[in-house]
């Protein structure tokens, strides 16, 4: 029955891994999956977690009875406050709906379900997303029948943001459009807007009567400090006429990639709308997972309501952020001061300006195919690297393949 069935296409950063991990050389370095590596290049369990994880075991009350459809209370109240906010306006006035999902992907999933059955949409069902973003925003949005449209974001010239292009498309939209922004830390460019350019485009919302669709998977990966890095979406939510809905994941922050640990957070005008959508997505949820799971729900938990964990995982959080950011000025000294190595657009401070765990290089695909083909470097073909994959025993190896791959 299933001949017709043609084979999809794998997943690009997926493939990259499967290539990196067949690869018997030596020196092979992985600068293509988004995620942290401590110095050896190994995985890291955050020791907040590890302490979470260990009182959970030992704690003979825990059971594997079914979460609530909405997940655990305690999880999705306090993840709420840490993306709002301890002292948020809409949190006290109950005017948020937090609902526990898969992960940051199920979550940008069960809003744009949300969206497609709930948001009267101006003309065409579309979104429009930054050019370029996260790869996998594109289908979810496809997969529910809202199309995908293109910002612009990241100028490959300046590489940095192009503002005007970005805003000027903001006010030419029809009023009422939904936009997806980064929180924080844009995957994949590393390219955020200053306070002040997010101000701007906050005014702009509130003239045109845009819907803000935020996703935020990098908590405190931009600055190692988890409410600055949560300007953005906290900014939005007080200018109180910007309908605001926000997907956070944990996967990154807390190291809890594979447990599935996110929310969906959906800011309303009053408390009896929050109510209405509360149970709407309570219906959307059922039909799909019936019940998240729990036992990383239950660890971010305990971590967000322990005085002694919080401030571990603070630490922890820091800890990834500055080797990410040390590792940029590394890249960034080596290349420039050691190696003189010519730049793609003069110099090579985009490295340590760029935010977050990508850097965009800014090589061309043919010096990314040397990079990876002969240096055995796997990044993607735009240039988009890891900066959580270099350590202080590789970076020197990277920034010599860099260098020839430049100079060729
Ligand atoms: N949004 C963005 C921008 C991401 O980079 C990622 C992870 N790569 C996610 C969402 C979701 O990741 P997860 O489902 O693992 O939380």
């Amino acid at each position: 029955v299933w001949a017709s069935v043609p084979e999809a296409p794998p997943d690009v950063i997926f493939q990259l891994t499967a290539a990196y991990k067949a690869d018997k050389y030596d020196k092979k370095v992985n600068l293509g999956i988004g995620a942290y590596r401590d110095n050896d290049g190994k995985p890291w369990v955050l020791p907040s977690v590890q302490q979470a994880q260990e009182r959970l075991i030992a704690d003979k009350s825990v059971d594997h009875e079914y979460l609530s459809i909405t997940g655990l209370p305690t999880f999705t109240s306090s993840a709420a406050k840490l993306l709002l906010g301890a002292d948020s306006p809409a949190v006290a006035e109950d005017r948020v709906t937090s609902v526990q999902t898969i992960s940051g992907t199920g979550a940008n999933h069960l809003g744009a379900v949300f969206l497609s059955k709930f948001y009267a949409f101006n003309g065409d069902r579309q979104i429009f997303i930054s050019n370029p973003t996260w790869a996998n925003h594109k289908a979810i949005f496809n997969s529910v029948g809202i199309k995908p449209v293109d910002y612009p974001y990241y100028d490959a010239k300046t590489i940095a943001l192009d503002f005007e292009g970005f805003t000027s498309t903001l006010k030419n939209a029809p009023n009422g459009s939904v936009i997806l922004l980064h929180a924080c830390a844009h995957n994949p460019t590393g390219v955020d807007p200053t306070k002040e350019q997010w101000h701007a485009i906050a005014d702009i919302f509130l003239a045109k009567g845009h819907l803000a669709f935020f996703d935020s998977a990098y908590q405190g990966f931009a600055s190692g400090n988890l409410d600055a890095d949560a300007f953005s979406v906290r900014y939005f939510v007080s200018r109180r006429d910007i309908p605001v809905l926000v997907c956070q994941s944990f996967a990154k922050n807390a190291g809890l990639y594979g447990e599935r640990v996110g929310a969906l957070h959906v800011i309303s005008a009053t408390k009896e709308q929050a109510k209405a959508v509360t149970t709407q997505l309570s219906v959307i949820q059922r039909s799909e997972i019936s019940n998240p799971p729990a036992f990383g729900a239950r660890v971010v938990s305990m971590i967000l309501n322990d005085q002694k964990l919080w401030a571990q995982w603070n630490e922890d959080v820091r800890t990834m952020a500055n080797r990410i950011i040390d590792m940029r000025k590394q890249l960034f000294e080596l290349l420039t001061n050691k190696h003189k190595t010519p730049a793609p657009g003069g110099n090579w401070n985009h490295i340590v300006k760029q935010i977050g765990m990508f850097t965009y290089l800014g090589l061309s695909e043919k010096q990314v195919a040397k990079v990876v083909n002969e240096g055995h470097i796997y990044m993607t073909k735009n240039a988009r690297a890891s900066v959580a994959g270099l350590n202080t025993h590789n970076i020197e190896y990277v920034a010599q393949w860099i260098d020839k791959a430049v100079r060729e």
